[in-house]
C-alpha cells in the first residue's frame, strides 16, 4: 500500500498537514521514500492558517445546508480567524449565525473527510453550473492569490461521511485541509459577525454578505482572544475619545478630520510642549511651512510622479481670463502637502551652507493631508488630516554613524516618557530590483543602522528587502498594556531626496558636496501617539498628561469656599484642577470623578477644614485622610513631574 504523509508524520491530533519537500500538503498526499516529509501542527502559524480555512468549508457547507439557494464567494484565513463570502438573498441575522454555529458543531462532530479531488476545466464547470462565482473563478477572475483555484491544477475537495463514506458537500479549493473534521475543536470556534463586501474587494462587482469567524487549537485560547477583544473594545480610543469628551469627526468637516475639544486639547498640548523641549534640548532647530503649495514642488520631488494617488486633488488658481472667457494668464496648481521634507529641503537650499552647520536638524509640527480611501480611514489611527512630529537631518556621511546611534537613543528615551517600554526594532533593507544609490552607501547606512540598533540591546528583526528605494529604515514597534504591536517611529535613510534637490554643502576642502538627509518622526503622527497612548493607558492617563489632575470634591456645600482656597493653591503650584461644587452627593462626585478617569480626588469636610486638611482618593479606591495642604500639593507636584503613572 501506498505511504502517505499521515503515516510518516501523522496519528498526534496536533499535527493537521504536512510540508512535503517544502511545500504544505493534505496528510492524505502519496510520498515517497524520498520525499522530505515534516509535520506542522496547528501551534505554528501555517498549521493555524489551515485550521481556520478547513473551519470557513464547515461554515459554508453549513450554511448551504441551512439557506440551499446560498451561492459560494471565497474564504480564506485571515489574521485571528477567518471569513467566507456569500451571496444570499438577504443578510444574516445574528440569530441566524447562532443556527449556523450549531449545525457547524454537527458538522465537526460527524468526523467528515476532507478528500481531495483533481478534476480538468470543463469537469468543474459542469459540477459547479450552479455557483457562478466560482465559475469567475475558473474562468481566472480573481488572480493566482485566491485559495480557491491558486494551484497548478483544480481541485476539489469533497466532504466525506466518515461511517458511510457518503459525499455530504464539496468545494473548489486548492487546499491543503485538516485531515477530517474532527481536527477542528468544536470547542474553540466562533462567529463573530456578519457584514456586507463586494465579490473580490471591488466595489464595482456584486455586494455579498460576508460571515466572520474564529476558530482556535483550544477552548482555552478561544477564550483568551475573546478576553483580549472584550479589552481592545475597552481601550477603543474613538470610544474613549467620546466618553471622556476628547476629540471627535464631525460629519460636516469630512471624514478623517479629527477637531480636538479642550480636554484633547490639554492632553496634546502637554505632549507637544515636552516633545518640543526634549528637541531643543538635542540640537534640533525649529521651523514652519505652509499647508499648500503649487504643485511644482512636488513634481521635483516626485511624490507627483508616485504618490499622488495619496494627495488630494489640486486646486487651481491664480488663473486670469478675458471677458470672453479666455485664459489671459495661466495660473498653478496648488496641493494640499502630504509630507513635509521638500519644504524642509527649500529651507536647507535657502543659501549656501558650510560643514560647519551640519548636522542641520530641522523640526516641525508639520500637518499633512493624505488621501486616505474611505474604506481604511479608521479614527486617529489612519485619518485624512494629522500632524507629525517631523524632522530632516542633513549630515555629512562620516557623521552618519554618531547621528544615527544619538538619534536611535533619543526615541526610545523619548517613548520611554510618554510610558512606553515594550520595544523591539525593525530594519529594512536594499530592495537590490528598485533602489536608488551606490552599493557601497547602501551597505554603509545598512550597517550603520545595524549597529546602533544592537547597541540598544533590543531585539532586532530584519525585514529583507523591505526598505523604499531610496534608502534603509529603522521602525520602533512598542507594545502596549494588552500586548498589541504598534509601528511608531521611523528612521529613514534618504539618499533620493538630495539628489533631487541638488543639496550641497562646501566641505572644510572646499569642494562641494551631497549631503546624507535622514527622515524620522518619532510620534509618527500627534494624532496616531494620541490614540495609542489613550488605549495603552485604557483613557486613565498619568498626572503629567491628564487633561485634568485633580478633582476637588467637597462634602457638602458648606465646603465648597473651603476646596476653592485649595484649588486655588494647587493652580499656583500649575496643576490642572477642577472643583465639584454641585448638589450631587459626595458618593455621586466620587462616581463622576472616576469616570472621567481624573488621577487623584481630594475630598474635605469639616475635620480637614479645620485642620488645614484634604483627603486623597486615589484611582486604585484606596483612601489617605488629614494630609495637611502643602504635603498635598507637593505630592501631586511630584508625581506629575516625575511623569510617573499613578
Ligand atoms: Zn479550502
Ligand atoms: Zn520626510
Amino acid at each position: 500500500m501506498a505511504t502517505t504523509a499521515f503515516d510518516r508524520v501523522g496519528g498526534d491530533k496536533s499535527v493537521v498537514v504536512a510540508r512535503v519537500n517544502g511545500e504544505l500538503k493534505d496528510l492524505s498526499t502519496i510520498v515517497s521514500d524520498s520525499d522530505v516529509v515534516e509535520p506542522v501542527t496547528v501551534d505554528t502559524p501555517e498549521g493555524l492558517a489551515v485550521l481556520r480555512h478547513s473551519t470557513a468549508h464547515v461554515l459554508a457547507q453549513a450554511v448551504q445546508d441551512t439557506f440551499p439557494d446560498a451561492k459560494l464567494g471565497i474564504g480564506p484565513p485571515i489574521k485571528d480567524g477567518f471569513y467566507y463570502d456569500f451571496s444570499v438573498d438577504t443578510p444574516f441575522t445574528p440569530e441566524d449565525l447562532e443556527v449556523l454555529e450549531k449545525r457547524m458543531v454537527a458538522i465537526i462532530k460527524a468526523g467528515q473527510r476532507f478528500s481531495r479531488r483533481v478534476v480538468d476545466e470543463a469537469e468543474a464547470v459542469a459540477e459547479l453550473a450552479g455557483e457562478p462565482f466560482k465559475l469567475r473563478l475558473i474562468g481566472s477572475e480573481g488572480g493566482a492569490d485566491v485559495m480557491e483555484v491558486g494551484g497548478a491544477e483544480l481541485t476539489i475537495y469533497d466532504n466525506v461521511d466518515a461511517k458511510t463514506g457518503e459525499r455530504c458537500w464539496g468545494d473548489l479549493c486548492r487546499g491543503p485541509h485538516v485531515p477530517d473534521t474532527r481536527y477542528i475543536p468544536q470547542n474553540a470556534i466562533k462567529l463573530m459577525r456578519t457584514a456586507a463586501a463586494y465579490w473580490l474587494g471591488d466595489q464595482k462587482n456584486e455586494q455579498l454578505q460576508r460571515v466572520y469567524g474564529t476558530a482556535w487549537p483550544s477552548k482555552e485560547d478561544l477564550k483568551a482572544y475573546l478576553t483580549f477583544l472584550e479589552e481592545a473594545e475597552r481601550r477603543d480610543h474613538r470610544r474613549l475619545g467620546a466618553e471622556l469628551d476628547l476629540f471627535s469627526f464631525p460629519d460636516e468637516i469630512g471624514s478623517g478630520l479629527a477637531v480636538f475639544h479642550p480636554k484633547g486639547g490639554v492632553i496634546r498640548r502637554v505632549m507637544e510642549d515636552y516633545s518640543r523641549k526634549r528637541h531643543d534640548e538635542a540640537g534640533y532647530e525649529f521651523v514652519n511651512t505652509p499647508h499648500i503649495t503649487k504643485g511644482a514642488l512636488f513634481e521635483k520631488s516626485q511624490h507627483l510622479n508616485w504618490y499622488s494617488e495619496g494627495m488630494y486633488p489640486p486646486m487651481q488658481l491664480d488663473t486670469e481670463y478675458d471677458a470672453e472667457g479666455n485664459v489671459r494668464k495661466q495660473g498653478a496648481d496648488y496641493y494640499l502637502k502630504p509630507m513635509n521634507c521638500p519644504m524642509h529641503n527649500l529651507i536647507f537650499d535657502a543659501r549656501g551652507r558650510s560643514y560647519r552647520e551640519l548636522p542641520l536638524r530641522l523640526f516641525e509640527f508639520g500637518t499633512v493631508y493624505r488621501y486616505e480611501k474611505s474604506g481604511v480611514v479608521q479614527g486617529l489611527t489612519r485619518a485624512r488630516g494629522f500632524t507629525q512630529d517631523d524632522a530632516h537631518i542633513y549630515c555629512t556621511k562620516e557623521q552618519m554613524p554618531t547621528e544615527l546611534d544619538g538619534l536611535l537613543t533619543f526615541v526610545l528615551d523619548l517613548l520611554r516618557d510618554y510610558g512606553l517600554n515594550d520595544f523591539y526594532l525593525e530594519l529594512s533593507t536594499r530592495d537590490p530590483e528598485k533602489s536608488v544609490g551606490s552599493d557601497e552607501i547602501w551597505a554603509e547606512a545598512t550597517e550603520t543602522l545595524r549597529i546602533a540598533a544592537e547597541k540598544q540591546g533590543l531585539e532586532l528583526v530584519l525585514d529583507e528587502g523591505g526598505a523604499a528605494f531610496y534608502g534603509p529604515k529603522i521602525s520602533v514597534q512598542a507594545k502596549d498594556a494588552i500586548g498589541r504591536t504598534w509601528q511608531m517611529s521611523t528612521i529613514q535613510v534618504d539618499f533620493n531626496l538630495p539628489e533631487l534637490f541638488d543639496l550641497q554643502y562646501q566641505a572644510s576642502d572646499g569642494t562641494r558636496q551631497r549631503p546624507v538627509m535622514i527622515h524620522r518622526a518619532l510620534f509618527g503622527s500627534i494624532e496616531r501617539f494620541f490614540a495609542v497612548l489613550l488605549e495603552h493607558y485604557a483613557g486613565a492617563f498619568p498626572p503629567w498628561l491628564a487633561p485634568v489632575q485633580v478633582i476637588g470634591i467637597p462634602i457638602t456645600e458648606a465646603h465648597n469656599e473651603y476646596m476653592y482656597d485649595v484649588a486655588g493653591k494647587l493652580r499656583a503650584a500649575g496643576i490642572r484642577v477642577e472643583v465639584d461644587s454641585s448638589d450631587d452627593r459626595m458618593q455621586k462626585k466620587i462616581r463622576t470623578a472616576q469616570k472621567s478617569k481624573v488621577p487623584y480626588m481630594l475630598i474635605a469636610g469639616d475635620e480637614d477644614a479645620q485642620a488645614g486638611a484634604v483627603s486623597f482618593r486615589y484611582r486604585d479606591g484606596t483612601q489617605k485622610n488629614g494630609v495637611p495642604i502643602d504635603e498635598a500639593i507637593a505630592e501631586i507636584v511630584a508625581s506629575v513631574d516625575s511623569r510617573i503613572q499613578v
